[in-house]
């Protein structure tokens, strides 16, 4: 199987490569093995130092990496460079706040002394969607390789130029050779490289098949998983919300990135009250998004990452709309070679709609009523999701109860749209996966957490321990 980079925009192919053998794949693990025994024993100020060489290559090649992100999958060019320039900060982030946050720990015991110490695993394989393509990449790749693990990147087959480039970042910056390798393989070799007794432990982003797939297979090995799953955000907006504020945020959040964000608004359940206002003001947004080329500079909704993908949305729109939702904009395909699909709002949504049950990856926005606060929160945690979720309201307080203790989901915002942040913890509950990147637990999740316990006399020969 060749692995293809195909602009979106046009169709066109624009470069193809052979999938690696199985040789390849070894020789690539048995030098990153190679290079992890040389690396966990750099120290770790080292390490972090050249974490912080590779954001100065990422700001110094912003644009061509812009560029190819959008080549390759079709964000819009000032979207990349905010991903360029996320990824930097990522970058610093734990360049800066690594060695402290893997200091060893004291804990008053009856030891002389003890400690945790946080040790790296070895090589962590990281299965990697397209959607970010260099966010998600960087967002394991930055605590991991500080902590002193290597890594091996599995991306999306759609972003292979991407995946290489990645690599170069890490060469660039002055790291080993080795320490960061991509293999260009197909999702049907995932379980082989997993197997590989080098590797050490896995992370992936993407769907939650995917994440099903893998993590059951991480679970037979015994090897750590960390799962970033699909979502379908619910953003309640309550009777009392400032609707022009909310309204803002829902599209923002639904239209970043194409509608292809795992932490996009995906659910909209509005208080009744406030129902029609908010369909109205929605639409009316919505209707005026720039689609358009997504190297210019005043586009908002570039096309879809792949033609396949733009026509499951379309599939999910047209079943919702069999199924009884109300279409107020969008829902046809645009005309023309690119995988465009326009901004689309659906209405009087319900259970048992595609729009409501499943992740619709795309600019698609589905409206739900709620009968009150009671209902709108029922009806955002009758989900298989757990991701992300957003509270629209005047009283901040009530706001902040309701995100605190009453939603189900890993990251829960008030009067804003959820995002990611490398300080705070990034991850879901049920179906969107287990573990978390970013912020201190993101650097804790892919190593021995070590006791060290140093006796204050020695034990004498034969007397009893216990566990
Ligand atoms: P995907 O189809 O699941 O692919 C993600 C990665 O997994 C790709 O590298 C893919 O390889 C591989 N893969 C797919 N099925 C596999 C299998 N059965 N065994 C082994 N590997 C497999 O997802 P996507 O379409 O790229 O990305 C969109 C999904 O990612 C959405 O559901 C989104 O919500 C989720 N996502 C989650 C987060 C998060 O942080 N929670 C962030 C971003 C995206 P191939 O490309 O070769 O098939």
């Amino acid at each position: 199987m060749a692995i293809e980079s195909r602009n979106p925009a046009t169709g066109e192919v624009l470069r193809e490569y052979p999938e690696m053998d199985a040789a390849a794949v070894d020789a690539v693990l048995e030098s990153c093995h190679a290079a992890f025994l040389s690396w966990r024993q750099r120290p770790i100020h080292e390490r972090a130092a050249l974490m912080a060489r590779a954001a100065d290559v990422l700001d110094s090649n912003r644009e061509p990496y812009s560029r190819l992100m959008v080549e390759e999958m079709g964000k819009p060019i000032r979207q990349a460079r905010a991903e360029v320039e996320k990824c930097a900060w990522c970058c610093r982030h734990y360049a800066e706040e690594g060695p402290g946050l893997l200091a060893p720990r004291d804990v008053a015991t009856d030891a002389a002394r003890s400690f945790v110490a946080y040790e790296p695993l070895g090589v962590v394989l990281a299965v990697m969607p397209w959607n970010f393509p260099f966010w998600q990449v960087f967002r394991f790749a930055a605590p991991n390789l500080v902590a002193g693990n290597a890594g091996v990147l599995k991306h999306a087959s759609n972003v292979p130029r991407c995946a290489l480039a990645i690599e170069q970042v890490f060469a660039e910056a002055g790291f080993p050779e080795d320490v960061f390798r991509t293999l260009l393989i197909g999702s049907g070799r995932v379980s082989a490289v997993l197997e590989d007794w080098r590797v050490r432990a896995v992370t992936v982003t993407g769907s939650t098949s995917a994440g099903r797939a893998i993590g059951s297979k991480a679970g037979e090995l015994l090897k750590k998983a960390v799962l970033e799953l699909g979502g379908s955000d619910p953003y309640l907006v309550l009777a009392d919300a400032d609707l022009d504020a909310a309204v803002a945020s829902c599209v923002a959040s639904r239209l970043v990135n194409g509608g292809q964000s795992c932490i996009a608004a995906k659910r909209f359940i509005v208080d009744r009250r406030v129902a029609r206002p908010f369909e109205e003001r929605m639409a009316a947004r919505m209707a005026r998004t720039r689609m358009g080329d997504p190297m210019a500079e005043d586009t908002e909704l570039g096309p879809l990452a792949r033609h396949d993908l733009r026509d499951d949305v379309h599939s999910q729109v047209v079943r919702s709309v069999e199924s009884g939702a109300r279409l107020l904009l969008g829902g046809a395909i645009a005309e023309g070679r690119g995988a465009f699909y326009p901004p689309t709002v659906l209405a009087g949504v319900a259970p048992g709609m595609p729009a409501a049950d499943e992740e619709v990856f795309g600019p698609v926005a589905a409206i739900l009523e709620a009968e009150d606060e009671e209902d709108a929160i029922r009806i955002a945690n009758d989900s298989l999701f757990g991701l992300g979720a957003a509270v629209f309201t005047a009283d901040v307080a009530k706001g902040e109860r309701i995100a605190h203790t009453r939603l189900e989901a890993g990251s829960c915002f008030v009067n804003d749209f959820v995002r990611s942040d490398p300080r705070l913890p990034f991850g879901g509950i049920k179906e969107s996966g287990y573990g978390r990147e970013l912020g201190e637990l993101g650097i804790h999740e892919l190593v021995n957490v070590k006791t060290v316990y140093v006796a204050a006399a020695t034990v004498a020969p034969g007397a009893p321990s216990t566990e």
